[in-house]
């Protein structure tokens, strides 16, 4: 069987259902699998399977060690009457392009498609076939605790995965005053025994770092174990059982390209992702490895674009000023992915990814050689959208299309007309959030004055778009909040050892 180990060594091998209940490597880097793409996806066969049945296709060449059976139950429960649309992910037509919705998950966000799943993932992973070697080992990893740094939307769509899942529990920290109101109360409103929410003072980069040297702490990890039979894992993209389920959609687009007829077998799509933490867009280069004729995949990024100045210079540095935008989940500066698309694209060379991941963490920036950002280049393009340009993009979208996008998929918009793109491909955006999730935001670049409450902004947005509130943003209105606790990065450990024994209880 294929077996997974770090960015930075080969040392330790592990299969799919322990590299998925264990998150992240202990040596800090991220799970990989040498076989990508010795298994392809027969992606002529797709045109008129149902996303279920493309997903079964897929995840079995990501993910080995899990049965069919296994599999199946995992889909079937995650895509179903849970998302609005019965094509999960459905492609519609924008002007000369494409847009692919994502966010018809019960949180209105793309994260669904992924964390809808995980959870059935790891329920699937036990203690005795995560590593146990004795008796001690399977009572030591009774209980699965999720740690989640969320720039705005991962947290939502991980608490609604995981809540009252048995044997789990999940922790979000979100940076208090820096995600969207609607993305608060949804988060601070959740129900359920066993999760808890926090907003940390600091940004989604503070916290999210403070969260990878929580599952470095070795010293925590044993007193976890020891007292309650907790390990801890991550909901976040650097698992790669969330990264997984995200290669699909770009099968499932391409399916419905070839299906309507726009497209031959075989000819190549261009995608343009809003991107952050470089996950979503990592899976579109899994799916072109697993065989999908992808032409470039597109790096959109908010004013934050270290990745765009990454992609190119060749200089990766976070020494920058920090901006608080109107896409809050693409407020991003250490962007984690990436270290996997820098293993795979220096052919697996764990030394240098340890080295650079070291003055990453030492001097806040690494240079990556020519010759691998020549390769890089090849598949990635890159452009971003400063605030105005955001705005510009949502309005000029809506008076071209009449098709409303949030500031997230307006970064993608804006792109399209700044990037050349393969020739004569079509160009498909993926749309990664409703514009419900932003309605002030959206409501202002459509040059309506916006009024005090999100709620009546989402009802004059739908009354000038005709497009449907979704039931679970309407819902939020005049919810009290469970979670009000605000606490200091240094903290955090301290929060997690609370909430480990009170999930415990
Ligand atoms: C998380 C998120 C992104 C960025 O995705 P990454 O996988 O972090 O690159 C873009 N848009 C929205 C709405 C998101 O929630």
């Amino acid at each position: 069987m294929e077996l997974f180990h770090s960015t930075r060594s080969t040392n330790i091998q592990v299969t799919a259902k322990q590299a998925i209940r264990q998150g992240i490597a202990d040596d800090g880097g991220l799970f990989v699998n040498d076989s990508l793409g010795k298994t392809l996806v027969d992606v002529e066969s797709l045109p008129g399977k149902s996303y279920q049945e493309i997903a079964l296709e897929v995840l079995s060449a990501l993910l080995p060690d899990f049965t069919e059976d296994e599999l199946q139950s995992c889909i079937q429960g995650a895509y179903g009457s849970n998302f609005k649309d019965e094509d999960i992910t459905p492609l519609k037509s924008l002007g000369m392009n494409y847009v692919l919705e994502l966010f018809h998950g019960p949180t209105s966000a793309f994260k669904d498609v992924a964390l809808q799943i995980l959870p059935r993932f790891m329920a699937h992973t036990t203690a005795d076939n995560a590593q146990a070697e004795s008796q001690e080992d399977l009572d030591a990893n009774k209980r699965v605790l999720i740690l989640t740094a969320t720039s705005g939307d991962t947290g939502k769509a991980a608490l609604e995965g995981f809540a009252d899942v048995d044997s789990t529990g999940i922790v979000v920290f979100y940076p208090a005053g820096q995600v969207s109101e609607v993305q608060r109360l949804q988060m601070v409103t959740q129900s359920g025994s066993n999760v808890g929410v926090v907003a940390v003072r600091g940004n989604f980069d503070d916290a999210q770092s403070s969260v990878k040297r929580i599952f470095g702490d070795a010293d925590l990890a044993s007193e976890l174990a020891a007292s309650s039979g907790t390990r801890l894992s991550s909901a976040n993209s650097i698992n790669v059982g969330r990264l997984v389920p995200q290669v699909v959609y770009y099968f499932a687009a391409y399916a419905q390209l070839l299906f309507t007829q726009e497209i031959n077998f075989g000819d190549e799509v261009d995608f343009i992702v809003p991107t952050g933490n470089f996950g979503d867009i990592l899976a579109g280069y899994y799916a072109k490895r697993l065989g999908l004729p992808v032409g470039k995949l597109v790096v959109a990024s908010d004013k934050n674009n270290v990745l765009y100045d990454f992609l190119t210079t060749g200089v990766y540095d976070r020494n920058r000023e920090f901006f608080t935008t109107i896409s809050p989940s693409m407020d991003i500066l250490i962007s984690s992915n990436l270290e996997r698309m820098l293993y795979y694209f220096s052919d697996g060379d764990t030394e240098l990814i340890s080295r650079l991941m070291n003055d990453l963490a030492t001097t806040g920036r690494y240079e990556v050689p020519g010759e691998i950002m020549e390769k890089i280049r090849s598949v990635f393009d890159c452009g971003w959208a400063d605030e105005d340009q955001v705005r510009t993009a949502i309005a000029e979208c809506w008076n071209d299309n009449h098709y409303v996008i949030d500031p997230h998929t307006a970064c993608a918009y804006h792109v399209l007309s700044t990037t050349e793109g393969t020739p004569t491909a079509p160009r498909v955006i993926l749309s990664t959030a409703s514009p419900y999730k932003f309605p002030r935001a959206v409501l202002e670049a459509l040059g309506q004055t916006a009024p005090s409450s999100d709620f009546e902004c989402m009802e004059d947005l739908h009354a000038l778009s005709g497009m449907d509130i979704p039931e679970n943003l309407r819902s939020l209105e005049g919810q009290s909040a469970r979670f009000t606790d605000e606490i200091d990065v240094a903290d955090m450990p301290d929060y997690v050892r609370t909430m480990a024994a009170r999930f415990a209880e």
